[in-house]
């Protein structure tokens, strides 16, 4: 599945395949199961389940977008980022090895594009990466999802074992807090955002605002992408507003995404290192 995005923080999805199995909490009401297994019967979730690998025509999609990555650029003022993959994991263990040999080809093809891959298993990483990856491709964004401490410490811990030119946490969806270590190895970038859908658990906007102060203190860009549901939204849960009150106010992404009547929707820099070895390939 490859498709423009409607996520705040990439502007291109592509799915190399799709089927997973749940790995934490964080999975419990997974979208991507609820789509295409529940709903769709097309893909069967979990441990016996299956793995399908996306048509050849989706996965010329990429070379498409990487041909008009410079307009893109210019009308966005970024090189396009592509999130992969939403509906499955790419460090899953159950993958075939050689759709990840095709994907990391595909990757290196489309260098105009920034490919932001997010995992739930960090500690498959290292071992599945390809045998070029050395410093980290240089268009590569390598994060994982951390909902709440518990996984924090522990994904994060094999995540910066890996060199990447951009290191990322998705506190999403966030079940509990979560703070950054004072001292030691930091990612470049964390995003928050709450559970949506039916049945979404709530979050307390603190656990946000204290994550996003570590942030700033600790020079890690924050990026907000909502509260998941008006029922996590600051201005109904300290407020008292009704969800529809808090929505003419707050009307960003699923339940608003205002951060104290701001957006905090900020990108890591690019690293001196990203820009030698994007010259490095380019030359
Ligand atoms: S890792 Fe992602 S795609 Fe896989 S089950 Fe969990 S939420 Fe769903």
């Amino acid at each position: 599945m490859g498709e423009n995005s409607k996520i705040e923080w990439c502007d291109h999805t592509f799915n190399p395949w799709i089927g997973c199995q749940k790995v934490s909490t964080g999975c419990d009401h997974c979208y991507a199961e609820a789509m295409m297994d529940h709903r769709y019967k097309k893909v069967q979730w979990g441990a016996h389940g299956e793995r399908k690998r996306t048509s050849e025509q989706n996965w010329k999609k990429p070379v498409q977008w990487n041909a008009q990555a410079s307009t893109s650029r210019k009308e966005n003022g970024h090189r396009p980022r592509v999130f992969c993959a939403s509906l499955a994991d790419v460090f899953d263990n159950q993958v075939d090895s050689s759709w990840r040999r095709d994907l990391f080809a595909l990757i290196r093809e489309c260098a105009a594009l920034d490919w932001l891959v997010l995992t739930k298993r960090p500690e498959n990483i290292e071992k599945r990466l390809p045998p070029d990856w050395r410093d980290g491709y240089s268009n590569v964004w390598l994060g994982t999802t951390a909902e709440d401490q518990v996984r924090f410490d522990f994904r994060w811990k094999r995540l910066k074992r890996v060199p990447a030119v951009v290191r990322f946490i998705s506190y999403e969806p966030a079940l509990g807090p979560l703070r950054l270590p004072q001292n030691g190895l930091l990612p470049d970038w964390l995003i928050s955002g709450g559970e949506s859908g039916a049945g979404a658990r709530s979050l307390r906007p603190h656990w946000v605002r204290d994550v996003i102060a570590d942030c700033r203190r600790l020079g890690v860009a924050p990026f907000h992408k909502q509260w998941g549901s008006y029922d996590s939204n600051p201005l109904v849960v300290e407020q008292g507003m009704t969800a529809r009150e808090a929505r003419a106010i707050d009307a960003e992404g699923k339940g608003g995404g205002l951060v104290d009547g701001k957006l905090v929707r900020e990108f890591p820099r690019q690293n001196r290192r990203s820009l030698e070895l994007r010259l490095r390939s380019a030359g």
